[in-house]
């Protein structure tokens, strides 16, 4: 590897520019130590990329499009990232639900303005969630992984009883109607796990509060802002980034006192695989990746037609119908099949940025839950879900692009079968992943940084930077 250095060694490598890549390597920048990221692509930013996939002038997102976490995250919100070119766009309405009868269950920002869509479950959606976001500034770090000793036991142990249990058993036995029920699916489906399973409420919790203290925001311009706000702090800080070297080994690198590598696992094994103990080696061969997604992204020549008038107003809307289809459509790709009816998760950033597409065009981004690494074409299905919440969808279609859960892999090395998370985030590693040893690996100076540790998947910086503080503390 011809390595273009600025420096002769570095205290800190960084291997791949995800965002969690960046903010490790931010981090260390912040602590006036030198710092190298190498990323295999051309392009920098891993999950938050941004390209043309349909037509000229039609920007998409190629993987996250939708920010709540990093809105929320306590790394992210202490940067300047604003002065780095980075705007977000807060959309009227977070999350729209589409339901049969023309109308949509809404998660606005306003807790009183949920509360009264969702009927005679309105009042019961107050009464639960109103403490839960009154405690946030107290709970967040324990749960967004940015500590671990509870300051505020009494909000953690209120947050633990209501969300360590399954979404089905919440939504049954706290909502009568399907309009809370169905809302609380989707947001509990974003744990890509089947939701009779423990803790899927508190993923769904996690999400509700998220939107009354922060939105569901979209970066102007595209997800790719973000990975170019973060770049531009790092080099405004010293740091350096190069492209196009894809790190086959850590032999490669020049010496550094500290290795961070924005992979999982399975790219660990492949590019450290040496350095390991045969015992490490085993427990990350036995790290278990969920399913896949199959993605599609439009260019439209209007708005979607949805019938209910608020999803027009959303910048996401979450597409599946009653909780009993999503619960269904989420169980399928661990049973090995697509869903028949999958749940589809679309975003519609050009309503709020017209940066995007041609005056009066616009995208739209989708994805379904399918088998890992599934070479399964889930876009028809995925079209005939939008289709029956919005007739006349494929009429507005100029030109889809689709990226099977089998093919994400060869775009970057990290979506292992197409697991946008960084690997399944069952209960048995959704604190200790990818083992108890977290950040740190047994080769002294080595860490992982990636979304395969805790608190995993989403784009909020704080696997980087927890990593990146275990490195400082052990080699500086
Ligand atoms: C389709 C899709 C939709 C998503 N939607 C959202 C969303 O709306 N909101 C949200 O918050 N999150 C979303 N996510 C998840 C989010 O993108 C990821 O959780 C996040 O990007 C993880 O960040 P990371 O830094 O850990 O890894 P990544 O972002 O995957 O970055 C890893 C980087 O390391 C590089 N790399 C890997 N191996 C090597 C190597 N050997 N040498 C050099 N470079 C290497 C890769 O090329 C890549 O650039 C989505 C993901 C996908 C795929």
């Amino acid at each position: 590897m011809t390595l273009p250095l600025s420096r002769p060694q570095y205290d800190a490598i960084v291997v791949g520019s995800g965002p969690n890549g960046l903010a490790a390597a931010i981090t260390f920048a912040q602590a006036r130590r030198s710092v190298l990221v190498v990323e295999g692509q051309d392009t920098i930013g891993g999950g938050t990329r941004s390209q043309q996939l349909t037509l000229p002038g039609f920007t998409h997102d190629v993987c996250s499009a939708v920010h709540p976490m990093a809105v929320a995250s306590p790394f992210f919100r202490e940067l300047p990232l604003d002065k780095h070119g980075l705007a977000w766009i807060q959309p009227s309405v977070p999350v729209a639900h589409p339901l049969d009868d023309g109308s949509a269950a809404v998660l606005d920002r306003s807790l009183d303005d949920t509360s009264a869509n969702l009927g005679e479950d309105g009042p019961r959606y107050k009464r639960i969630i109103a403490p839960l976001v009154s405690d946030w500034p107290h709970i967040h770090r324990l749960l967004l992984g940015m500590t671990r000793v509870p300051r505020h036991p009494l909000a953690a142990a209120l947050f633990g009883l209501r969300g360590f249990r399954s979404a089905s058993s919440f939504a049954h036995s706290n909502f009568r109607g399907e309009r809370a029920r169905a809302l609380f699916a989707g947001l509990a489906a974003h744990a890509v796990l089947p939701l009779e399973q423990v803790p899927t409420a508190a993923f769904g919790l996690v999400f509700a509060i998220t939107a009354h203290v922060a939105g569901w925001p979209i970066p102007r311009g595209g997800s790719q802002k973000i990975a170019d706000a973060l770049a531009s702090y790092l080099r405004s800080l010293g740091g350096d980034i190069i492209t196009g070297q894809m790190v086959q080994s850590l032999n490669e690198l020049p010496p550094a006192r500290a290795v961070l590598c924005d992979v999982t696992p399975r790219q660990l094994l492949r590019i450290a695989g040496a350095r390991l103990p045969e015992p490490y080696r085993r427990k990350l061969e036995s790290y278990r990746y969920g399913p896949g997604v199959c993605k599609v992204d439009w260019a439209l020549g209007a708005p979607i037609p949805w019938m209910a008038e608020a999803c027009r107003r959303a910048g996401t809307v979450h597409v599946g119908g009653t909780f009993d289809e999503i619960a269904a459509a989420e169980r399928a790709p661990w049973q090995g099949q697509p869903a028949e009816r999958p749940f589809v998760l679309l975003a519609q950033p050009t309503l709020f940025d017209s940066t995007r597409a041609p005056e009066g065009k616009h995208i739209a981004w989708a994805y379904c839950h399918v088998p890992n690494d599934s070479n399964f074409n889930a876009a028809d299905r995925i079209e005939q879900q939008i289709e029956r919440f919005a007739p006349g969808f494929r009429g507005r279609i100029l030109k889809r692009s689709v990226l099977l859960a089998s093919d994400l892999e060869a775009r970057n090395p990290n979506l292992v079968g197409g697991d946008i998370n960084g690997g399944s985030a069952e209960l048995s590693q959704l604190f200790t992943r990818p083992t108890w040893r977290l950040y740190r690996t047994p080769s002294r100076g080595l860490y992982l940084c990636s979304a395969s540790t805790p608190p995993g998947g989403g784009v909020h910086g704080i696997c980087g930077y927890m990593a990146a503080r275990a490195a400082l503390r052990d080699c500086f």
